[in-house]
Formats: C-alpha cells, structure tokens, sequence
C-alpha cells in the first residue's frame, strides 16, 4: 500500500444545519431514552472523559473534552463514536456560542470514519432529553412552573424541548446574570409554537426563579453552589445540569439523588458530586466511601442511576413532598447514540457534503 496515498476513504461531513434537519425526523427523547437502558443492562462502553483546561491569549477560561462511546446491543454491529466539545467562557462577549465541536462516527469493521457532524446542537438536545426523561419519570405529576437559570444555549434547548414533552407547564421563571440574555430567551420562548400557552417571568436572582418551581434546571457555568435546600418547595425536581449550582447542604437535605453514571460522577474530581465523593460525604450507590477516604457522619449515598430508574429497577418519586435531585453528568453514549439516528437520517435524505480523509 502506498504510505502517501490513501484509498479513497470518503465520510459524511453534516454542519449545524443539516444535523438540525435531520433531526426533524428522529426521536431525540425516544433515542436517549433506549441508550439510558442499554447503559443500565450494561450494554454499552463509557471511557472516562479527557479533559484539558487551559487560559486564552486574552484571559479566559477555556476547555476540551474528548468523550468516546459506544452501543454494544445484543445482535447489531457496534456504534463507536466520539464527541468532543470545546468551550471558551469569553464566546459570548464575541458573539458566538461559548462550546462547539464535533461527533465522530466510526464503522464498526473498519474503524475508518463515517461521518463527522457538529456536535453542540446534538450535546444540547440530548441533555435536554435527559432533563424530559427525569421529569417524566422524578418529577411531580404535572408540573406548572419550571426555573430556568442561566438562558444561554442549554436553557434554549431545554425551554424548546420541555414546552413539547410537558405539557402541564404554564410558568417558565427566567434568571440570568446578564438580564438581555433572560429577555432573549422569553422572545425565544414566544416564537416558538408551544409559546403562547406559558408566561415567561423574568426573576431578579435565582431564589426567587426557583420559588414553587415543581422542576428547577440550572444551565449556567458556575464553579460555586449557591441553590440552598430551604430555597425549593417540598417535592422539587432539581436536574443539576451545570452540576455544580447545588450547595452541599442541599445534596445532603435532598431525599433522593440520581445520576446517569456512578463512574463518570465518582472520577471527576471538579464537580460538586465528585468533591463530596472525596471528601467522604457522598458515598456510592453501594454505599462505599470512596477508597482510602472514611465517610464522615451525615454522609449520604447516590440512589440510583436514571437508567434503572427507566427500567423499573428503581421506583423513583416514592411520594409527592420528596425532593429529588437528577445529577446528568454527560454522557457520550448519548451523544453517539443521537449521532447514529442523524446519519442514518441524513444518508437517507442526501443532506451534508462526501468528504475523503
Ligand atoms: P452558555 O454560556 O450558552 O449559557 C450559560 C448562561 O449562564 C449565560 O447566559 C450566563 O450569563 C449564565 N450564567 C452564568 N453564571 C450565572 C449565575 N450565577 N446565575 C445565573 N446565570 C448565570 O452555556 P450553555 O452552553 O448553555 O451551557 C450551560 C451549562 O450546561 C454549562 O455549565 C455546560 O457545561 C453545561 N452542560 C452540561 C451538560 C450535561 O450533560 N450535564 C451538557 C451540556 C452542557
């Protein structure tokens, strides 16, 4: 073979806006969902994440992560793939989204890749799904009023998802630190279809966003928890997507805590759950500390996992005053997961460019 020449080895090339065409046709929810299972009956392989942080020429925070995954379903060829997503905190002043990136298929024979799509639409949509999922299945019966806090990309996502799957809601309370980010996000909310049946309320600080909100779902890029536990109402759902918007005290005050994974939450050691797991306040769902650590009094453990919550492994909400906090992690698998069905979508309707490696 020739070391200059490769064969021919073409992929499919999708932009944003053919991934979001395509994804007219798939089932985002239905698709996170089968992979939330798969995770749960072991049927899947979920590496732990890289991730490199580092400080821009110009000052700012900025990160890359590289999640690779795979669906290992009993019969079918694997789905191998890759997301990597990576953010600067000063995008927005520029005008651009903070995180972009791509998602990477692999075949599953050759290993050579398949297709390459931009991966922020899809890491959005399938978190947002996490987020429908919990609802559906953590919190009350038909919740009315949802906070949102943080309105950038993730809370466009999540408002646009939620206004579809649940339908109950009347109240969106919007918070943002930049308020025209809460006021773009409420004309966002009014173009949309499901719009006219909910009132966007802008909040002046979180803790009156979160007050009688049935589902509370922070989107911001805090490092410091700051949602105290007397802020929600008996029976709130938090889904803790930023993940570390809690305060200690309110993972400890919570009645049930659930992640989508146990291993990817207990080997970070940034986030609030992987800090409590290594200081020995949060212990495993096995109720082991972590190793060498010892658990301190009033140290609690992690439930479940949403997976098992899906199967009907675990019950769930067991009552209606109980609060319960959802803590997504992030996981590739659903990101390679949403990918497949994209590209399957957009093979089929002849959208993005052939490219050769
Ligand atoms: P973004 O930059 O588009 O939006 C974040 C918004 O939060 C901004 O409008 C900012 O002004 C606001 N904000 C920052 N601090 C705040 C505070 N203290 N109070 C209120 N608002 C505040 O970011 P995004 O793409 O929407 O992502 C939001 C978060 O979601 C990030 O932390 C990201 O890492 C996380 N995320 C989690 C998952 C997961 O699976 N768990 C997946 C994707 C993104």
């Amino acid at each position: 073979m020739d070391f200059e020449r490769y064969p021919d080895s073409p992929y499919l090339h999708l932009t944003r806006a053919d991934v979001i065409e395509a994804a007219c046709g798939v089932d985002i929810v239905g698709t996170v969902a089968e992979a939330l299972m798969l995770h749960s009956a072991g049927q899947t392989a979920l590496p732990e994440e890289a991730y490199l942080g580092w400080t821009t020429p110009r000052g700012d925070s900025a990160r890359l992560l590289a999640m690779p995954g795979a669906l290992l379903q009993d019969g079918r060829p694997p789905v191998v793939g890759m997301k990597t997503i990576n953010a600067s905190l000063g995008n927005p002043a520029r005008g651009i989204p903070r995180s972009q990136g791509f998602t990477l298929l692999l075949d599953p024979e050759t290993a050579r890749p398949v297709a390459l799509m931009e991966a922020a639409y899809i890491s959005a949509m399938r978190t947002a799904a996490v987020t429908a999922l919990a609802v559906r299945h953590l919190a009350v019966p038909s919740p009315r009023k949802l906070a949102l806090i943080g309105c950038g990309a993730l809370a466009q996502a999540h408002a646009a998802l939620l206004l579809r799957t649940v339908p109950t809601l009347r109240t969106l309370a919007l918070h943002d630190v930049a308020p025209d980010r809460a006021e773009a996000l409420a004309a966002y909310v009014a173009s949309l279809p499901e719009g006219a049946k909910v009132e966007t309320v802008p909040a002046g600080s979180a803790r009156e966003a979160v007050r009688d909100a049935e589902v509370v779902v922070p989107v911001t890029t805090v490092t410091q928890g700051y949602i105290e536990p007397d802020w929600l109402r008996p029976g709130a759902l938090v889904c803790h997507v930023s993940l570390d918007d809690l305060t200690e005290a309110a993972v400890l005050a919570a009645d049930t805590v659930i992640v989508d994974d146990w291993s990817l939450v207990r080997d970070d050691p940034r986030r609030l759950l992987g800090r409590m797991h290594r200081a020995g306040t949060l212990l495993g769902p096995d109720g082991a500390p972590r190793d060498g650590v010892t658990a301190r009094p009033g140290a609690r453990r992690v439930d479940a996992v949403l997976g098992d919550v899906l199967a009907g492994r675990h019950p769930g909400r067991r009552h209606q005053d109980e609060t319960i906090i959802s803590n997504p992690f992030g996981m590739s698998i659903l990101d390679v997961a949403v990918a497949d069905r994209i590209h399957a979508r957009a093979e089929a309707a002849g959208l993005g460019t052939r490219l050769t490696l």
